[in-house]
C-alpha cells in the first residue's frame, strides 16, 4: 500500500504582493526568524505614491524592525503641516488648521514614536531592504497565475515574468496581499461589503505651487467649489517641488479627453505652470471583506479593506493585519501554536477594519460641509461671511483626520479568543484621544524605562510576562514549566518602577509577542491553562457572536461598552 508523502514545501509561507502590506509580512516574519517567499509582478518602482502618512502605530514596529530612523528621514521636518481650506491655491481661502512643522510637533508621551511621514517612493524601498537583511526571499518580476489549497498545503503557479518560465511552489500557508481588487479574493468567492464613494484621478505633479498661495506654505490644499469639496494636492516630501493633485468625479473620467492642464489651472491658479509625471486613476470606496482567511491561504491589507485615504489608514491598518499574523505564523511554523491560533487572526482583526474604515468615513464627511455652499464664491461681504463661516466649521470638523492618536493606538482585540478578560470595562474609543490601559486586548502601553528604552522594545519576542510585584510571585515557575513544556518561548522581566506599575494596574502582566495584553492579575491562574489560551489551543466560547456585535460596534457606535465586555 503506497503511503502518503508530506509535501516539499518551498517555504512555510509565501506572500503574494509586494506593497506595503506583502512587505510588512515579509519583515515580521523574517525578524522572527522564518524565511517567507513574496511574490510581486512589479520590479519594485513606486511611479505614483499613495500611502505615506505613517502612524505612532506603524513606526513603533518600525522600530521594532529597526527602521524607524531611516523612514524619519524622507519629509521635510521644517515644512508647515498647515492643511488649508480655499478655492483654489491662489484663490480665497476659507480657513486654515496650523499644524506646525514635524519638528515642531512633539512625540506625544504614550508612544516613542510619534507619526510620520514617508511616502512610499521612499517607504518601500527601505522596507524592502530590510526584510531582504533579515533573511526574507523577495521574488519581484513574479506573477502568481494559479493557486489551489491543497488541505495540508498551498500549490502556486508563478511565472517569472522575465523568462516567462513558470515554477510550481508549496507552501503551507499563503498570505495574499494583492491589494484592493484581490483576485485572490475573488477566486476564494469571498464576498464584500461596503461602498463605493466617488471616482477619484490621482495626478502627480512637479514645480511650485506654495508660489501661487502667499506666503504662509501648507502641506495640503483642500480645494472647494459651490458643489463641495473637489480636489486636494499634497505636498510629498514636505518640499515645493513634487505634489499629488486629487480630483474628484460623480462618473468615471475619460482619460482620452481629461486635460490635466485645466484642472491645474483651476485648482492652483491661471497662471500655473506645472508638469505632470503621472495619472493614476482610483476609486474612493470603503470595503470590507466577508472573511479574512479561507482554509491555508490568508488575506491582509487592501485585499480585505479598502478605505478612503482621508486619515491614512489603509496602509497603517494593513500593516497591523501583518503584525497580528507575524507571530501566529511563526507559532504554527515553529509548533506551539494551538489549532486555533490561526483562526483568531480574522476574529481579532476584521472588527478593527470597520473601526479603521468608519473612522476614515467619518474623515471623509468632514470635508462636506453640511450646509448650503452654493454662494461660497461670491465676491461680497456676504460671500466672505459665508467662506469664513465655513472655513472654521471645516477646521473644527476635520479635527480627528490631523489628531488621530486615538485611532492609530486605541484599538484593542476586545473579544479575542486568545486573551482573558478581567472584567473591567473598556475605556472610551475616540478618534483624537488615546487612553494607556493594559487591560487584555489592548495595546501594552508604553513608558520610559530608567536606561531609556521603552516598555515597548521588551515586547517582540517571545511573550513576556511582566512583574511589577516587590517579591518573586506565585506560580511563575509553574507558568513558565508550563510554557516550556509546550514550547512557548516567554520571559520574565521584572519591573521596579511604582508608576509603570500603576499605569498597568495589576502586579502581573502577560504580554503577546505582537505587544497586546493576553492576561494580567495579582494571581497566576492554572499555568497550562492559561498557556493554552493564549497560544489558541483552548478555544473559549461564543467568541463570533461577540465579535459580530463588537463590528456592529463599530459601524453604528451606539452599542454600549459595557454590553461588549460582557
Ligand atoms: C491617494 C491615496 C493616498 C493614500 N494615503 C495613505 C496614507 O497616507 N497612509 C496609509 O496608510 N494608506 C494610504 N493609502 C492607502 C494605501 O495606499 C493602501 O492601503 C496600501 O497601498 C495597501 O497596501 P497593500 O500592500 O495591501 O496593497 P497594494 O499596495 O495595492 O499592493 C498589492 C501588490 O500586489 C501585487 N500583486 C497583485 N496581484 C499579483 C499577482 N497575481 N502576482 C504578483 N503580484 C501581485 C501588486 O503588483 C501590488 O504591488 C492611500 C491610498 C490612496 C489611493
Amino acid at each position: 500500500m503506497a503511503t502518503e508523502q508530506a509535501p516539499t514545501l518551498d517555504a512555510d509561507v509565501i506572500i503574494l504582493g509586494g506593497g506595503p502590506v506583502g512587505l510588512a509580512v515579509a519583515v515580521d516574519l523574517a525578524w522572527r526568524g522564518q524565511r517567507p517567499i513574496l511574490i510581486e509582478r512589479g520590479d519594485g518602482e513606486v511611479v505614483h505614491p499613495r500611502a505615506g502618512g505613517f502612524t505612532a502605530r506603524t513606526m513603533e514596529h518600525l522600530r521594532r524592525w529597526g527602521i524607524a530612523d531611516e523612514v524619519r528621514k524622507y519629509f521635510n521636518p521644517d515644512f508647515p503641516l498647515n492643511q488649508r481650506f480655499c478655492l483654489s491655491v491662489s484663490g480665497h481661502e476659507l480657513a486654515t488648521a496650523r499644524l506646525g512643522t514635524l519638528r515642531e510637533t512633539p512625540t506625544p508621551p504614550e508612544t516613542p514614536e510619534k507619526h510620520q511621514r514617508c511616502r512610499q517612493m521612499y517607504y518601500d524601498p527601505i522596507i524592502r531592504k530590510r526584510a531582504i537583511e533579515l533573511g526574507a526571499d523577495l521574488r519581484m518580476r513574479h506573477s502568481v497565475e494559479a493557486f489551489a489549497d491543497k488541505g495540508d498545503h498551498v500549490e502556486l503557479q508563478v511565472r517569472n515574468l522575465e523568462t516567462d518560465e513558470v515554477l510550481t511552489l508549496r507552501t503551507a500557508w499563503l498570505v495574499a496581499c494583492d491589494g484592493g481588487r484581490s483576485w485572490v479574493r475573488d477566486e476564494l468567492g469571498i464576498g464584500v461589503q461596503g461602498n463605493r464613494l466617488n471616482h477619484s484621478l490621482s495626478v502627480l505633479l512637479e514645480g511650485d505651487i506654495v508660489g501661487h498661495g502667499g506666503e504662509e506654505a501648507a502641506e495640503r490644499y483642500i480645494i472647494l467649489g459651490p458643489k463641495g469639496p473637489w480636489a486636494n494636492i499634497t505636498t510629498m516630501e514636505g518640499e515645493n517641488r513634487q505634489w499629488r493633485m486629487n480630483l474628484r468625479f460623480d462618473e468615471e473620467p475619460d482619460l482620452a479627453t481629461f486635460d490635466p492642464q485645466e484642472a491645474i489651472r483651476r485648482a492652483v491658479s491661471p497662471d500655473a505652470d506645472l508638469k505632470v509625471l503621472s495619472i493614476l486613476p482610483w476609486r474612493r470606496s470603503n470595503i470590507i471583506a466577508d472573511h479574512f482567511q479561507s482554509g491555508r491561504i490568508l488575506l491582509a491589507g487592501d485585499a480585505v479593506h479598502v478605505m478612503t485615504p482621508t486619515g491614512g489608514f489603509g496602509a497603517n491598518t494593513g500593516i497591523g493585519d501583518a503584525v497580528d499574523l507575524g507571530w501566529k505564523l511563526q507559532a504554527v511554523i515553529e509548533g506551539w501554536g494551538g489549532d486555533a491560533l490561526i483562526d483568531s487572526y480574522e476574529v481579532e482583526r476584521r472588527p478593527i477594519a470597520f473601526r479603521n474604515v468608519f473612522e476614515a468615513e467619518r474623515n471623509h464627511k468632514a470635508w462636506s460641509p453640511a450646509e448650503d455652499i452654493s454662494r461660497i464664491a461670491e465676491e461680497s461681504p456676504e460671500g466672505e461671511r459665508i467662506r469664513r463661516r465655513i472655513g472654521e466649521g471645516l477646521v473644527e470638523a476635520s479635527y480627528p483626520e490631523w489628531n488621530s492618536i486615538g485611532v492609530a493606538l486605541g484599538y484593542a482585540y476586545l473579544n479575542s479568543p486568545l486573551c482573558v478578560p478581567d472584567g473591567t470595562p473598556p475605556p472610551a474609543d475616540e478618534p483624537s484621544v488615546y487612553r494607556p490601559t493594559a487591560r487584555p486586548g489592548h495595546r501594552a502601553p508604553h513608558a520610559w524605562l530608567s536606561d531609556g528604552r521603552s516598555m515597548l522594545d521588551l515586547f517582540g519576542n517571545g511573550f513576556v510576562l511582566l512583574s511589577f510585584a516587590d517579591k518573586e510571585a506565585e506560580g511563575v515557575d509553574a507558568l513558565l514549566a508550563a510554557a516550556a513544556e509546550r514550547k512557548v518561548p516567554i520571559r520574565v522581566e521584572c519591573i521596579a518602577d511604582g508608576n509603570i506599575a500603576a499605569l498597568y494596574e495589576q502586579p502581573l502582566v502577560l504580554v503577546r509577542p505582537d505587544g497586546h495584553v493576553a492576561w494580567r492579575g495579582s494571581q497566576l491562574p492554572d499555568a497550562g491553562g492559561l498557556i493554552d489560551i493564549v497560544r489558541g489551543k483552548t478555544v473559549t466560547p461564543q467568541v463570533r457572536t461577540q465579535v459580530e456585535r463588537q463590528t456592529y460596534y463599530a459601524q453604528a457606535r451606539r452599542e454600549p461598552a459595557s454590553e461588549l465586555a460582557a
